[in-house]
C-alpha cells in the first residue's frame, strides 16, 4: 500500500462509517432496500444502496401524493363536513362542505360557532370518546349534527352533517300523522255517539232512530272517504303506473257524467268541452282521480246558480285541462298552501260539503307523476280556474 492510499484510507474512514450507518438505517426504513456485509465494506456497494434508497423514496413520495389526491377528492365530494383541529386548536384541514356549513373558512377552533361545536371538541378531548351535538346555524336556520372525535396526538376531528331536510321531513311526517289522526277521530267519535243514542232511543223513542241512523251513515261514509283518500295519497306518493295511453277527452267526459247528478242537485250548470288531443302516457285511474277531484271541488265551492266549466284539448306538446267555476274563489294568501295535505281555507265548509282536505294534494301528485304542471288563478267571490298541462305520450 502506498503512502497516499494509506492516507486516503484514514481520511475516508469516518465518512464511510457514517455512510454505512445511514445505509443500515435506510435499509431498516425502506422494505425495498437491502444491504449485504459486502456492500457495507465497499464504497461502490454503498453508493448502489444509496441510489436504490433514493429510487425507493421517490416512488414512495409519488404513491403518497397519489393517495393524498384521492383522499382530497373523497373529502371534497363528501356531503359531510370534515374539520381537523390540531393540539393547539388550529384548523389544519377543512373540506368544502365544512366551509359551506360553517359559512366560510375557520382558522381555529375558537372561531367555531355556535359554541356547542367548541364544547363538543372540548368534551371529546376531555372524555377521550366521540361526542355528538345538534346545533342551529344562522338565518335561514340550518340544523347541523356534529360529532367530535379525539385523534392521536391531541387534536380532534369534527364531522358535520346538515340535517335540515331530514328534520323538515320528520316534522311533516309528524304533522301528517297528527292531522290524519285528528281527521279520523272526529267521525269515529260521532259514530260512537250516534250508535249509543240509537241503542237507547230504540226503546224510548223509536221515531228518533231513523235520524240518528242517518247521522251514523253520514259519518261512516265520511270516514270511508278519508281512508280512501289517504290510501290513494300514499299510493300516489310512490308514483303512478304509467303503462297506458290515455285519451283525456274520454276521461273528462266520463268524470263529468259521474258528477252530473251532484251538480244538478247543487243547482250548478256543468259545461263540458272535450276535444280529442294526443294521448298521455300514464295511469288512467290516476288521471280520472285528478279530473274528479278538480270537478268535485269546483262544484262544492260554487253556490246555487253558478257555473262549472271543464275543457280539455290539444295544447303545445300535450294536453291542456281547464276546470273553472264561478264560485267562492280562494284568498290570494291561501293560494300557495291549498295543495298541502289537510290545508283548507274554510274547514267548516270543506267538511260540510264532504271534503277531506286531501283532494288537491292528490291532484298535485298525479300531475307530478305524469310530468305535468298545474296552475291556479282565483278571485275571491268570482271563482277559480285550475289549469293542468300534461305532456303527450312519446312515439
Ligand atoms: P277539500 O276536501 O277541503 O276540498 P282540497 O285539498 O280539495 O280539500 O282543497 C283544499 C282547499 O282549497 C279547500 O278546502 C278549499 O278551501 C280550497 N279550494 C279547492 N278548490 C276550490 C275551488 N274550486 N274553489 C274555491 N276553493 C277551493
Amino acid at each position: 500500500m502506498g503512502a497516499s492510499s494509506f492516507l486516503a484510507g484514514i481520511l475516508l474512514r469516518r465518512p464511510l462509517g457514517r455512510l454505512r450507518r445511514a445505509a443500515l438505517r435506510l435499509a431498516d426504513e425502506l422494505p425495498g432496500v437491502r444491504v449485504t456485509p459486502w456492500q457495507l465494506r465497499d464504497p461502490e456497494g454503498l453508493a448502489r444502496v444509496l441510489e436504490r434508497a433514493a429510487d425507493e423514496l421517490a416512488r414512495e413520495r409519488r404513491a403518497a401524493a397519489r393517495e393524498r389526491e384521492v383522499r382530497d377528492l373523497i373529502l371534497a365530494s363528501m356531503e359531510e363536513g370534515v374539520l381537523l383541529v390540531d393540539a393547539d386548536g388550529l384548523v389544519r384541514f377543512a373540506n368544502g362542505s365544512a366551509e359551506r356549513m360553517l359559512r366560510g373558512p375557520i382558522p381555529s377552533a375558537s372561531a367555531l360557532a355556535p359554541t356547542s361545536l367548541r364544547e363538543a371538541l372540548r368534551a371529546a378531548l376531555r372524555e377521550r370518546r366521540p361526542v355528538t351535538v345538534d346545533a342551529v346555524r344562522g338565518a335561514p336556520a340550518r340544523y347541523l349534527r356534529a360529532t367530535a372525535v379525539p385523534v392521536e396526538g391531541g387534536g380532534s376531528l369534527l364531522v358535520l352533517r346538515d340535517v335540515t331536510e331530514a328534520k323538515r321531513v320528520e316534522e311533516m311526517r309528524r304533522d301528517f300523522v297528527a292531522n290524519a289522526s285528528h281527521e279520523l277521530k272526529t267521525p269515529v267519535a260521532s259514530i260512537l255517539a250516534a250508535a249509543e243514542t240509537i241503542r237507547t232511543a230504540a226503546a224510548e223513542d223509536p221515531s228518533a232512530v231513523a235520524g240518528f241512523a242517518e247521522r251514523l251513515e253520514r259519518d261512516a261514509s265520511r270516514l270511508a272517504r278519508i281512508v280512501a283518500d289517504l290510501l290513494d295519497l300514499s299510493r300516489l306518493e310512490a308514483g303512478s303506473e304509467r303503462t297506458e295511453r290515455v285519451a283525456m277527452d274520454t276521461v273528462v267526459r266520463e268524470e263529468a257524467e259521474r258528477l252530473a247528478a251532484q251538480a244538478r242537485e247543487a243547482g250548478i250548470e256543468l259545461v263540458v268541452d272535450a276535444r280529442p288531443g294526443p294521448p298521455v302516457t300514464g295511469s288512467r285511474r290516476d288521471l280520472a282521480l285528478l279530473v274528479r277531484n278538480l270537478l268535485d271541488n269546483a262544484i262544492r265551492y260554487t253556490g246555487r246558480g253558478g257555473r262549472v266549466e271543464v275543457a280539455v284539448g290539444p295544447a303545445e306538446g300535450g294536453v291542456l285541462l281547464r276546470v273553472s267555476d264561478t264560485g267562492l274563489g280562494i284568498p290570494s294568501r291561501d293560494l300557495p298552501r291549498i295543495f298541502e295535505r289537510f290545508y283548507r281555507v274554510d274547514p267548516a265548509r270543506s267538511r260540510e260539503t264532504g271534503g277531506t282536505g286531501l283532494g288537491l294534494s292528490i291532484v298535485k301528485h298525479v300531475v307530478e307523476n305524469h310530468g305535468g304542471e298545474i296552475r291556479v288563478e282565483s278571485e275571491l267571490g268570482r271563482g277559480s280556474t285550475f289549469e293542468v298541462r300534461l305532456p303527450a305520450a312519446s312515439g
